[in-house]
């Protein structure tokens, strides 16, 4: 499975920012922030992760 990380770069606040699926610390402007979608019962499932670290220790739900 191919990981599609995401690069850009977002003003947002934390309160906005989206919570790390393994450690739940907010993502807001991480330039380690990646990004996981997939498709699940017909929508978009996404999970966020705040570094590389956590995103390998997320084994899916
Ligand atoms: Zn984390």
């Amino acid at each position: 499975m191919v990981d599609p990380t995401s690069d850009h770069h977002e003003d947002i606040d934390e309160e906005d920012a989206p919570n790390c699926e393994v450690c739940g610390a907010p993502i807001a402007n991480e330039v380690t922030h990646r990004v996981i979608t997939w498709i699940a019962d017909d929508s978009v499932q996404t999970a966020h992760f705040c570094d590389e670290d956590c995103r390998a220790e997320w084994d899916g739900e």
